[in-house]
């Protein structure tokens, strides 16, 4: 993601933890957060947030406290390795594991009819999927 919707995200948290905002914190998000969308880290702020565990050191909800870069990072991938376990495609019309892909005509090799991949997006079922998910964690 850019560097503005990064800082929009550092801003909010840091003001909803009352704390002021640092160039050299920020800076350490950029290193760590930038390759993601901001979909994914938005709401692995907003789970982290609503976490309600009690964590042993602080003896504090785990949410009560701001997350570090590479805590956001986990949470976006112990997130994502869930959702490719549990993900089921709709396989209709276009779909393939949750992926459209579509073709732009098809070329002959070796006797064999091959199309050419034009671009492939992600499937509504996979999408949707996504969002029930992401409510699902929000609630829990
Ligand atoms: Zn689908």
């Amino acid at each position: 993601m850019k560097e503005p919707f990064l800082r929009e995200l550092y801003t909010r948290t840091v003001q909803r933890y009352n704390r002021q905002p640092n160039e050299a914190e920020f800076g350490g998000w950029m290193d760590v957060l930038k390759e993601f969308d901001y979909s994914d880290v938005d709401a692995a702020l907003r789970r982290w947030q609503n976490d309600v565990m009690i964590e042993e050191f602080t003896h504090r909800p785990i949410g009560a406290r701001m997350p570090t870069p590479p805590e956001v990072k986990m949470s976006i991938q112990v997130f994502e390795a869930k959702n490719a376990l549990s993900f089921t495609p709709c396989r209709t019309e276009l779909c393939n594991d949750g992926w459209n892909y579509f073709y732009k005509g098809q070329f002959i090799k070796r006797g064999e009819i091959i199309p050419l991949l034009a671009s492939a997006k992600r499937c509504k079922c996979h999408r949707e999927w996504i969002e029930r998910e992401k409510m699902g964690e929000k609630a829990s």
